[in-house]
């Protein structure tokens, strides 16, 4: 395992904001991670954010695609899990087995070389595969959920193989993102464990065909999402008796509310997608906390509406 204390956070996350980790600890295998499981987690709230018996505070970081530090030192471990632990093999003809490391769009392209389809919307997503199955990541009408056969978590006791119904998957959500607020007004994350491995399965299909398809949602994303530091979409979508009670992208509101373009300090609302928050190499964390937080009351303002943020948001 690699420690490393006293990192820069900003360069692990995708929005290049972040203080400092006490510690930084990138695992080089599972049993690494059991290890860091056994140390930072008890069996009654072991998860993705949480403070151990003796007090000691673990932060779980993928990719940080979906991930908002403050500036501020952060007094945690934080667990990296990247390159190292990034395998990826095909069992079984039609599943993919990813450690929880690898890119998932690497994931993706792999599938589609072996002619698997199933993950042709996940080309774009920058995120792990560890942190696409916490958030239930999904894009063009697919989600993580759908073709997720079992995920290999790491708890105090040991490994544990949990399978689809087991995650219980939610929209953007599953047991391991759900939190609840504790006494004290920290939050504490709910789920249990720490993600090593998943396994995907899929469908054998036409390979010409699956390319034609990864081909669309990449022409799709450019044309919409903007490029720039971000974590993503920053709130949920959510229901709008304006719109008939239906579930509405957020970004429509957020536009519609006429927010692109406001700006806090160095972040702004995109120009061209309101749910993105962009940092524009100066932002701090209080710029993109402070704009949430403004875009978020003015939505409730004009459609009573109270909007979730998908990003985590974890402060020092
Ligand atoms: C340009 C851009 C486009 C995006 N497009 C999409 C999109 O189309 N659809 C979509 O759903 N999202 C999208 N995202 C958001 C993001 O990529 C996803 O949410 C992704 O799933 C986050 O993965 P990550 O590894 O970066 O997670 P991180 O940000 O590192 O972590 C997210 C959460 O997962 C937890 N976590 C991470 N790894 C593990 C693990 N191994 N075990 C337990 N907990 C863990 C963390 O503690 C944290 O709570 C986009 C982001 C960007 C920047």
């Amino acid at each position: 395992m690699i420690i490393k204390h006293n990192e820069p956070l900003a360069k692990y996350t995708t929005y290049k904001i972040g203080g400092t980790a006490r510690e930084l600890l990138i695992p080089e295998s599972a049993d690494d991670i059991l290890t860091i499981a056994r140390e930072y987690l008890n069996s009654e709230n072991s998860g993705a954010a949480v403070h151990n018996k003796s007090g000691k505070r673990l932060i779980i970081l993928g990719g940080g695609s979906n991930t908002l530090f403050s500036d501020g030192p952060v007094d945690a471990a934080v667990i990296k899990i990247g390159a190292p632990l990034d395998k990826l093999s095909i069992v079984d003809c039609v599943e993919l087995r990813a450690e929880a490391g690898a890119p998932f769009a690497k994931v993706a392209r792999t599938a589609c070389s072996a002619g698997l389809t199933g993950l042709e919307w996940a080309c774009g997503i920058p995120g792990t595969v560890g942190g696409v199955a916490v958030g239930n990541a999904g894009a063009f009408g697919g989600c993580t959920a759908d073709v997720v056969k079992s995920v290999t978590v790491a708890y105090p006791g040991g490994f544990r193989e949990l399978n689809n119904e087991q995650c219980g998957f939610t929209y953007r959500g599953s047991i391991f993102s759900e939190r609840w607020k504790m006494e004290d007004g920290r939050w504490m994350e709910k789920g249990r464990g720490v993600i090593t491995a998943v396994t995907f399965v899929l469908e054998r299909g036409d390979k010409a065909e699956i390319e034609e398809r990864i081909n669309r949602y990449a022409a799709l994303r450019r044309g919409r999402q903007p490029s720039g530091f971000s974590a993503g979409s920053v709130f949920k979508n959510a229901q709008c008796s304006t719109f008939n009670s239906q579930l509405i992208p957020a970004g429509l509101l957020l536009d519609h509310a006429g927010l692109k373009g406001a700006r806090i300090g160095g972040a702004y609302i995109s120009p061209k997608h309101a749910n993105f928050i962009i940092n524009d190499g100066t932002a701090r964390f209080s710029d993109v906390k402070d704009l949430i937080e403004y875009a978020a009351s003015v939505v409730w303002l004009k459609y009573g509406v109270r909007l979730e943020t998908e990003i985590k948001i974890i402060e020092s």
